[in-house]
């Protein structure tokens, strides 16, 4: 049979699996598989060339029983409603592992941010969240950035809402410029979370972080912070990156800065010097002690599953696992961080944004990363306890560990 490869779908067989161990009562189940709300709408942009063009964008509000809905907005020509369905799950799922006081929800818009001009960026996220002001706000839905968005676009949607309300809520929108009330350590803030999970897998595998080898797949905030943190914070030897394009190899380590520059003269990682191009293929196969999926969905699947030596997976990206690779990684006995507690360090740091622009105060970057490692950590032993307890893989665990929080919250509620 051929694999499954829709997000919305994988995420609700996941959820499904869980439920089964859980026991999960059939009406909370049927109500924790479909979003609460979603909103669906066109957006006319003025282009530069005089044209109109009308792109079509989503807002999924998955669950907000244990608080607002958070979640990132994705600008991507292969956006699709189902992808945002699921990662609106796994952020549900994510607030609730983090245990922190959010519910889970996700943005996206088709389109090709790299095809557009920054007057046509401005005006389609102006556009963007001219459509949704009325369903966000600090107590309903806080968006973020994702793929292909970042802090200048986010502040652009908070303008654009603190114009329409005729106030000001910083708080309404996390990911922002530090001019605008962001939170200093925001930016590295998911690659330095997956770090702490590696770091507190390795001592549970009794290996020595320092030297260890890593290869990180896709090059963009999360991968590329992957790689700087992991050299200079954590003694990595990470021996290949990658990007869209291709790949690059070097057994003796990568140097970020080499790299970085590279990047920024030629767009791309491959063709950097004293590197092997290689493909993404031969990337995630490498014999390493650690893998780091930080590109996009479906990367491991039933096809290369067999073929990965790594000892650790830590799921950076969404969504990067099939189930069947899942599977198949489990029995090689490797350890899987799975994604949505390994890449929560983001949506952990935006919750500490929003506690700042709340408070109108503060903190330093050293403070942020240190609630972060607290709260991350935490986290992790979570899941790690509940697989050993209840003899399940990672995945399973984060899930029973995070469906059980927000069903205790829908139940206290009454709504089921
Ligand atoms: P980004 O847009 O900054 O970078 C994406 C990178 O992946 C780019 O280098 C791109 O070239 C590369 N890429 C795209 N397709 C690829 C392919 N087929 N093979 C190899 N590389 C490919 O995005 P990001 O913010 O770094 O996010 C990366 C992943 O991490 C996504 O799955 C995202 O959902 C997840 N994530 C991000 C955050 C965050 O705070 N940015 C938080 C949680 C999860």
């Amino acid at each position: 049979m051929k694999e499954n490869l829709n997000p919305f779908a994988i995420a609700q067989a996941q959820l499904d699996e869980a439920a089964q161990v859980l026991q999960l009562d059939p009406d909370m189940h049927a109500f924790l598989r479909e979003p609460m709300r979603e909103f669906h709408f066109s957006i006319p942009v003025h282009m530069d060339d005089g044209s109109t063009k009308t792109f079509r964008g989503f807002r999924v509000q998955y669950n907000d029983a244990r608080g607002p809905a958070k979640g990132g907005i994705r600008f991507h020509p292969d956006e699709t409603i189902d992808t945002v369905r699921a990662l609106a799950a796994w952020m549900t799922w994510k607030t609730a592992v983090s245990n922190i006081p959010l519910g889970g929800a996700k943005g996206g818009v088709i389109c090709n941010p790299r095809e557009m001009s920054q007057g046509e960026l401005e005006r389609l996220s102006r556009s963007y969240m001219r459509n949704i002001a009325r369903h966000v706000g600090i107590n309903k839905d806080v968006p973020a950035p994702d793929v292909h968005t970042n802090p200048q676009i986010m502040a652009w949607m908070l303008d654009e809402y603190e114009t329409l309300t005729d106030h000001k809520e910083p708080g309404t929108i996390t990911g922002k410029p530090l001019a605008l009330g962001g939170s200093a350590g925001r930016t590295p803030a998911t690659a330095m979370g997956g770090l702490f999970t590696i770091r507190e897998t390795a001592k549970l595998l009794n290996m020595k972080l320092e030297g260890a080898t890593a290869a990180v797949q896709g090059y963009g905030n999360v991968g590329s912070f992957s790689h700087i943190l992991g050299t200079n914070q954590f003694g990595l030897n990470v021996v290949a990156v990658s990007d869209e394009f291709g790949a690059i190899y070097n057994p003796k380590g990568l140097d970020p800065k080499v790299v970085a520059d590279h990047l920024r003269r030629n767009g791309k990682v491959i063709d950097c010097p004293d590197t092997e191009n290689i493909s993404n293929a031969e990337l995630l196969e490498l014999e390493v002690d650690i893998l780091i999926p930080a590109a996009i969905e479906n990367q491991l699947t039933s096809q290369n599953a067999g073929n990965i030596k790594a000892k650790i997976v830590a799921e950076l990206a969404n969504g990067p696992t099939t189930p069947e690779a899942d599977d198949i990684l489990n029995d090689k006995g490797i350890y899987i961080i799975p994604d949505f507690l390994c890449n929560a360090g983001g949506v952990i740091v935006s919750y500490f944004e929003m506690v700042q622009n709340g408070y109108q105060f503060y903190w330093d970057e050293k403070m942020v990363h240190e609630r972060l490692d607290f709260n991350i950590t935490t986290a992790f032993h979570a899941v790690h306890n509940m697989a050993q307890k209840k003899k399940v893989d990672n995945r399973v665990a984060a899930y029973l560990v995070a469906v059980d929080r927000v069903a205790e919250a829908v139940r206290l509620r009454g709504w089921v």
